[in-house]
């Protein structure tokens, strides 16, 4: 099959070079000039473990081409993907679709013969209907289907997770259509993944349920955790205790600083946004937005403690920018929320992320950028561990301490060991133990 994939960001990139590693033709299309030139230069405009490896061999074999111009990519194609962002519009939190509605545009301009078009974009029930229309404005005659089929990877584990899903989510009523998708996803057929076939809004509506769902799973264990301190009791216990009922399980039940990203908190407001438009307002993802937003003040001030109640003129150590580990992408990243509260408080910021720090300096003021995590480290009055880098896992402790000011850590993500912690002299604080 021929594939145009409209966007080559962190969803396309992998999207497109997972696609030519199953054996079909892509071409990646970018608006973005200095990112198409980067790709076909050989270099990577993202950091995702292996992708550079998965598209230099497919670029090798002949499957995988990279172009500004949609004309050309798309008129061969049998299936077009919108890949595009769909970030949440200024004021009224719902997802900003002028980037795939100009797609669709485009497309409907130079495709040719019988074409796919498939949504991989997060988009609200009925954004389909509304590219179908346009499509049919500009070109009354021609032949298409309009596809829903939403991405569930995850950065930093992004090609694991397009070559191995839990589940295919494919929308559409239309028989051609189906078969090209089949088609395409034949390799994950043979390995038994589930793909799940249904109408065009029941398919936009799952992704933004599942981001939902599991935004509010998230919220309810940083709640727990709340509750945990409270009341002397570990939440990486409670985690434990009740993720191992089937009926719950185990993943997002990690407490920390609050969730952030390209996804969740922009899905969420969208999802809210849909919800009160249809009259069928979802109260406990508007309830998720709030405690979520509530509690990026709420760690500020947990470090605020950690300097003894006076920020002023104090140094703070930062470890991780990004919303996530194995990412450089900074979208909504907790830090974006702490470190300008505790700079509003007279702190100084100095701070170390292994892949985060272009992006960071974009998007932070006045925070010094270092070379390791001991960087970051010296002189400060506290260490703060916002996001859980493995390297952060085994930092040499001793030399922490010597470095630092005084000997104080806040861990949001619990990676070290309260005792452990006491024991070698720091003054240590978590999320939801004691
Ligand atoms: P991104 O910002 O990394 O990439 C989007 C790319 O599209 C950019 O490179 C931009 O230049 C390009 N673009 C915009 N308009 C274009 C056009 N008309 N023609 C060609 N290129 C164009 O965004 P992303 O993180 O890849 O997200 C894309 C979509 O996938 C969003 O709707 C997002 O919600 C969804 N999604 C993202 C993730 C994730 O982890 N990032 C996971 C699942 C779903």
């Amino acid at each position: 099959m021929r594939v145009a994939m409209i966007g080559a960001g962190y969803v396309g990139l992998v999207s497109g070079a997972c696609f030519a590693d199953f054996g079909h033709m892509v071409t990646c299309v970018d608006k973005d000039a200095g990112k198409i030139a980067r790709l076909k230069d050989g270099g990577m405009p993202i950091y995702e473990p292996g992708l550079d490896l998965l598209v230099a061999q497919n670029v090798r074999a002949g499957r995988l081409d990279f172009t500004t111009d949609a004309a050309s990519a798309v008129r061969q194609a049998d299936a077009v993907f919108i890949a595009v962002g769909t970030p949440s519009r200024r004021g009224d939190g719902h997802a900003d679709l002028s980037y795939v509605y100009a797609a669709a545009e485009e497309i409907a301009q130079v495709m040719d013969g019988f074409t796919v078009i498939v949504t991989k974009s997060t988009v609200p029930v009925g954004t389909g209907d509304e590219i179908e229309a346009i499509v049919r404005r500009v070109r009354p005659a021609a032949q298409f289907a309009v596809v829903s089929n939403p991405e569930f990877l995850r950065e930093g584990a992004a090609i694991e997770d397009f070559k191995r899903p839990d589940r295919v989510v494919v929308g559409t009523e239309d028989e051609r259509a189906r078969a090209v998708m089949t088609e395409l996803y034949r390799p994950l057929y043979l390995n038994e993944t589930p793909i799940v076939f249904t109408d065009r809004r029941t398919s936009e509506l799952i992704k933004y349920a599942a981001n939902g769902f599991l935004a509010l799973k998230i919220t309810f264990i940083n709640e727990m955790a709340d509750l945990c301190e409270a009341v002397g009791a570990d939440v990486q216990q409670v985690a434990r205790g009740i993720g191992l009922d089937k009926r719950i399980g185990n993943k997002f039940l990690h407490a920390g600083p609050g969730f952030g990203g390209s996804c969740f908190p922009k899905d969420t407001l969208a999802l809210a946004r849909t919800a009160r438009d249809a009259a069928s307002p979802v109260t406990l993802i508007e309830t998720t937005i709030a405690v979520n937003d509530a509690r990026k003040t709420a760690m500020a001030l947990r470090i605020v403690d950690a300097l003894g109640g006076e920020p002023a003129g104090k140094t703070v150590g930062v470890l991780g920018l990004t919303f996530k580990p194995n990412t450089d992408d900074m979208r909504d990243a907790p830090s974006l929320a702490i470190i300008p509260a505790l700079q509003a408080l007279g702190a100084h910021v100095q701070a170390f992320d292994p892949e985060g720090a272009t992006e960071a300096r974009q998007l932070l003021r006045d925070v010094a950028l270092k070379d390791d995590p001991y960087g970051a480290a010296e002189g400060a009055d506290v260490l703060v561990i916002i996001t859980e880098w493995d390297q952060f896992r085994a930092l040499d402790l001793d030399r922490i301490k010597l470095l630092m000011n005084r000997p104080a850590l806040v861990d949001l993500r619990n990676i070290y060991k309260p005792a452990d912690m006491r024991a070698r002299g720091f003054d240590y604080s978590s999320v939801g133990r004691a």
